[in-house]
């Protein structure tokens, strides 16, 4: 049987963990190597908690890539890397699919021209629950009715980046159904400096990181005499694994980078 060949970078972080046991558990993936930020030269086995695999460990994303056929690099690293590994996987004709957050518009628009110069597909998922998506789907639909909102988002304080990219994409979402509105009363003024939150096109988004939490969202809707509000909670990183196994099988069929999980489910 023909099977995915997956590189995975991050492997001792909280997702990359999951996505190793994925891609080792799947019967059509082979898990060809990872990609860790020390260890270069040892296996899989000699990380701590990791499957006693003899699969090698690189440090440097190029020579992995060069040294095995692989067809997909899945990178759960950190966000100053996560730009860098794509252009590095496309110089090697291999199919990126990134969970790492923190992408900027520009990067994005430039990795798809890239990905599209090269007809190789891509996947850039800031959320890869397949609830999150829908919780951005239901909040998209609400905001043609209920154009009053605000978002609020909360992690575990080993996050790097904030607002989540899930939060920013919900708001971008949001954004294409209502115009540009200044929300909360007109003369309103901060005691204390980002008590109101980070503001996209008008829309307030809270971050809260926390230790116990994984990753949560909330979409609030205000409307005269009610409000609405849509939810979502990832209660481990297992929650993740079927948006990473579903972008890992979908980006072999793509020619273009696509950015967001929702692109990818009916
Ligand atoms: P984490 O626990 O901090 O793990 C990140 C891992 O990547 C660490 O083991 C780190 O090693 C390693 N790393 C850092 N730079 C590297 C490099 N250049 N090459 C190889 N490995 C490198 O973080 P996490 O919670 O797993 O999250 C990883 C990323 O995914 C973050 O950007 C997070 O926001 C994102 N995320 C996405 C989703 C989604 O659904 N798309 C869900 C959760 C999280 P060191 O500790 O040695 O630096």
């Amino acid at each position: 049987m023909n099977t995915i060949n997956v590189v995975v970078a991050g492997p001792r972080g909280n997702m990359g963990r999951e996505a190793v046991s994925l891609a080792l558990e799947e019967e059509t993936f082979t898990l060809t190597a990872v990609v860790d930020s020390k260890n270069d030269g040892a296996t899989l086995s000699d990380l701590e908690g990791l499957p006693n695999e003899d699969v090698p460990v690189y440090t440097d994303v190029a020579r992995c890539l060069s040294e095995h056929d692989v067809d997909v690099l899945l990178d759960l690293t950190a966000p100053k890397f996560g730009r860098k590994h794509m252009e590095i996987a496309f110089s090697h004709d291999v199919r990126p699919v990134v969970g790492t957050t923190g992408f900027s518009e520009t990067d994005i628009a430039e990795l798809r021209t890239l990905s599209e110069e090269k007809g190789l597909g891509a996947i850039i998922a800031p959320n890869f629950a397949i609830g999150a998506i829908l919780m951005m789907k239901f909040s998209q639909l609400a905001a043609r009715y209920m154009t009053d909102v605000e978002i609020i988002e909360q992690h575990h304080d080993g996050k790097l980046d904030a607002p989540s990219g899930t939060a920013i994409k919900t708001a971008q979402l949001i954004a294409g159904e209502r115009d540009e509105k200044r929300q909360g009363h007109p003369e309103e003024k901060e005691e204390l400096r980002g008590a109101r939150g980070a503001e996209l096109e008008g829309m307030r988004i809270h971050s809260v990181r926390l230790p116990g939490r994984v990753a949560h969202q909330e979409v609030i809707f205000g409307g005269v005499g009610q409000t609405l509000t849509i939810r979502h909670d990832s209660l481990n990183r297992q929650s993740f694994m079927p948006g990473v196994k579903l972008a890992v099988e979908k980006v072999l069929t793509l020619e273009t980078l696509v950015y967001g999980l929702e692109h990818l489910i009916d």
